[in-house]
């Protein structure tokens, strides 16, 4: 399994408990290279596979490289995790700038791309094989629209939901699944070093279920997505929002 943005948040908890599970992990990184050697380094001490490799997933010739390692360093690849992700902070469309409004569509929508088309080159494989499939990170906010807060940021990933379903269907023939977990507020760094912020804590109690999300409970539905346990499930988009 290859996990993109697996040094922390939702992807370093996904590398976790696969590796638990039996999977030998790839664990990408972009800038949090002291965090991906530390869930490296737990896999290895728990007895398990798995390695770190950068790759700024906005950047084609990293992101061919990353895939070329990740399949070389694990004998192959049979499952991907596209959850490399960015958020900005909150305000309306007419207050952000352009430079903004590329970094987050390069970074959720064009990495997004660019990874699920190198999976979708090294992932094919017989029918009477286990299935590969790719799983995205997509986000509740996807149909909520976020606004007034970041409508950059759910419009990505609106854009994630339409490519799970398409590329479900093109991939299928190939013994693929694709599917799409959307987390709904999840405490991890990405909305602050330390903690959730007062706001994203009010939005945790207005959550039916009362409180922000662990970045496990997500992980436990992206690990099922990838194993065979959901083999028949594909073009799935799975709220993981606490009823939001
Ligand atoms: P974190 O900020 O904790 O982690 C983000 C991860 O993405 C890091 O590992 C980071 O790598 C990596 N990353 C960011 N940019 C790049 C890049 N250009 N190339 C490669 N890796 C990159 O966030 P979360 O774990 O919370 O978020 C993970 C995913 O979940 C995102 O797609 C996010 O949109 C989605 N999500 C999160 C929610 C939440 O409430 N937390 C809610 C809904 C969706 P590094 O640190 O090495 O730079």
């Amino acid at each position: 399994m290859l996990v993109t943005g697996g040094s922390r948040g939702i992807g370093r908890a996904t590398a976790l408990m696969a590796a638990e599970r039996g999977w030998a992990v790839a664990v990408n990184y972009h800038s949090a290279k002291a965090e991906a050697e530390a869930v490296v380094a737990t896999i290895r001490g728990q007895g398990g596979t798995a390695v770190a490799l950068p790759a700024d997933v906005t950047v084609e010739a990293d992101v061919g490289r990353l895939f070329a390692e990740a399949g070389a360093a694990l004998g192959g690849l049979d499952a991907v995790v596209i959850n490399a992700g960015i958020v900005a902070a909150s305000m309306t469309l007419a207050e952000m700038s352009a430079a903004r409004l590329r970094k987050m569509v390069d970074t959720n929508l064009m990495g997004a791309l660019l990874c699920a088309r190198e999976a979708a080159r090294i992932l094919p494989r017989p029918r009477e094989e286990a299935s590969g499939a790719i799983v995205f990170v997509s986000s509740i906010a996807a149909r909520l629209g976020s606004a007034g807060e970041y409508v950059d940021y759910a419009a990505t990933k609106g854009a994630v939901d339409s490519l799970t379903l398409g590329l479900s269907r093109e991939l299928a023939a190939q013994n693929i699944r694709v599917n799409a977990v959307r987390p709904g507020l999840i405490d991890t760094e990405i909305h602050a070093s330390g903690g959730l912020p007062d706001r994203a804590l009010r939005l945790g109690k207005l959550t039916p279920i009362g409180r922000p999300g662990t970045a496990e409970e997500v992980a436990e539905a992206i690990v099922w997505l990838c194993s065979e346990a959901a083999s028949y499930t594909t073009g799935a988009l799975l709220d993981v929002g606490g009823g939001r």
